[in-house]
């Protein structure tokens, strides 16, 4: 159910379906739409790093644990990277393991995937401007009874409700990952590559233990704000993870190496 389509050179869509964050669709969910969690099962739900971070805080698991338990983790696709999902519980109609009569019982810190439905994102960088370009659609599924309730919203107004423009922002990141990956054509990672990806994207206390108990902040040129911040905030170590990325596995000059401009 990822909608988010990043930068997949697969999705194309009429121009008349694309949406911009001022138009409207109309649609509504909760407790009192028949369909209430029907959507809740059988998912191709995509995990983003942030997704899988902000879970792993709400239930208090490590990131190892929240993998095991909690997700699949599919061999690479087109982009070089294996992709993560999360694990439907076979024993149960392959219910999403979070789901509850009541509603979705991480509610507030539910995937990106669950945010944006019913609306999908496509984004790209502009090569000349190197900003994010992007346009919304409406993915209309057969059971959900959402559109047949009377609440109209702009799409800007639905990005703000649920919170996901922070989202969009760090699911952007990894879409240039798998971008720069997807360019290298047929080219694989090594298994050490593939293994740096994971530590950086999905397991940030191991990602922490490399930069601050290895000579990795021996080689790099950081600024002592910039180490506090990677040292104490989550959303800040992502951050900088998906740049070491860049500059690890594809040399993009995003970070600095100590001695670098000495002549
Ligand atoms: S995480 Fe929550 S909203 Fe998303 S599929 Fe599971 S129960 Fe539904
Ligand atoms: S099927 Fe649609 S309306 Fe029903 S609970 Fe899911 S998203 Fe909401």
């Amino acid at each position: 159910m990822n909608y988010d389509t990043g930068s997949d050179p697969r999705i194309s869509l009429e121009k008349s379906d694309r949406m911009s964050r001022e138009d409207c669709f109309q649609f509504y969910c909760g407790p009192s739409v028949p369909c209430f969690t029907e959507c809740c099962r059988k998912l191709d739900l995509t995990l983003t790093p942030y997704d899988v971070m902000r879970l792993c805080k709400r239930l208090d698991v490590s990131s190892s644990d929240f993998l095991d338990d909690y997700a699949v983790i599919r061999g690479v696709s087109r982009h070089g990277f294996p992709e993560v999902s999360l694990k439907m519980d076979t024993r149960d109609e392959n219910l999403c393991p979070f789901v509850a009569s009541s509603g979705c019982n991480v509610y507030d810190d539910r995937p990106g995937a669950c945010r944006i439905y019913p609306l999908g994102r496509a984004s790209s960088k502009n090569r000349s401007t190197d900003a994010n370009e992007e346009f919304y659609f409406v993915v209309k599924e057969e059971h959900c009874r959402g559109f047949e309730q009377a609440k109209n919203w702009m799409v800007n107004e639905w990005i703000s409700d649920q919170d996901l423009d922070l989202y969009n922002r760090l699911n952007d990141e990894l879409m240039e990952l798998y971008m720069l990956g997807f360019r290298r054509g047929s080219a694989e990672f090594s298994t050490q590559q593939l293994q740096m990806f994971m530590m950086a994207c999905y397991n940030l206390p191991k990602f922490r233990d490399f930069v601050f108990r290895t000579s990795f902040l021996r080689k790099f040129e950081l600024s002592p704000e910039q180490i506090e911040l990677i040292r104490q905030n989550d959303l800040s170590l992502l951050e900088f993870a998906f740049k070491w990325l860049k500059f690890a596995l594809f040399g993009i000059p995003v970070l600095e190496l100590k001695g670098a401009n000495q002549g």
